[in-house]
């Protein structure tokens, strides 16, 4: 019953970087800076799930502060616990 599938993503660097997702649509792949398995988020899932602004995220990422991985089609998925740690140094959360 289980709706599991993988995306094998060829990332800029031309490393392979594959996907999983489950059931829930949720997507998980290693970060390379976390350095482990982490949930992975679109550009717009992160925008919804952290209530920071697209232009701001990408600042972000740029800066490094958080975690993201651009595809070869030049989508960027966005590390969950990166986007976790900053939406901490904010205060309350939420
Ligand atoms: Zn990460």
């Amino acid at each position: 019953m289980k709706n599991a599938k993988k995306i094998v993503i060829r990332t800029e660097s031309h490393e392979t970087f594959i996907l999983q997702t489950n059931s829930k649509g949720r997507a998980f792949g290693r970060c390379r800076q976390c350095d482990r398995e982490v949930e992975i988020l679109s550009l717009d899932l992160a925008v919804s799930a952290s209530g920071i602004k697209t232009s701001e995220l990408v600042r972000k990422i740029e800066r490094k502060e958080i975690h993201a991985i651009e595809t070869g089609s030049g989508h960027i998925l966005i590390c969950s616990e990166s986007l976790r740690e900053e939406d901490g140094r904010k205060g309350d959360g939420r």
